[in-house]
């Protein structure tokens, strides 16, 4: 299978490391556009008091994702870009998907939990899964 546009959703997590590696590489041999996306957490989030993770405001977001199309480039891969949105994760992911559909391929990152089969992909990675319109490659970090 040949995919001609790839999107690698980053949260800046190493498992979205993982996922950009892997995007960067395909597009590199391919010489196929790749996306980053980042999705910006709901101002909500943040009266919760959890830690965030860099970038998660858009200024630093930008700042971070232009950080990862150079590691991106770095590798090989020549028409990279990157793109942010605000919203649920999984929803934005999803609707980037919908609303493009030169996208045939998504990658994400998921931890490698044990135990209960629903929580073996993270919830972001098991929704992107389940309601994206293309196939979507989930690149696994073990848990050691
Ligand atoms: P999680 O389900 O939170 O473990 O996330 C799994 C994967 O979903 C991450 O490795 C990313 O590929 C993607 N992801 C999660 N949150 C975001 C976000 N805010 N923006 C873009 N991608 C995300």
């Amino acid at each position: 299978m040949r995919f001609k546009k790839l999107l690698v959703a980053v949260d800046f997590s190493e498992a979205s490391r993982k996922a950009l590696q892997a995007g960067a590489a395909m597009a590199a041999d391919t010489g196929v556009p790749l996306v980053l996306l980042h999705v910006v957490s709901p101002p909500r989030a943040h009266a919760e008091g959890a830690m965030f993770p860099v970038g998660d405001t858009p200024a630093g977001a930008e700042a971070e994702l232009a950080a990862w199309k150079r590691d991106a480039e770095a590798t090989g891969a020549r028409l990279v870009t990157t793109r942010i949105v605000a919203g649920t994760p999984w929803h934005e992911i999803v609707e980037v998907l919908r609303a493009d559909r030169s996208f045939d391929l998504a990658i994400v990152g998921t931890h490698g939990r044990t135990g209960l089969t629903h929580v073996l992909l993270g919830s972001v990675a098991e929704r992107v899964v389940r309601f994206a319109p293309c196939p979507v490659l989930v690149v696994r970090v073990p848990d050691y």
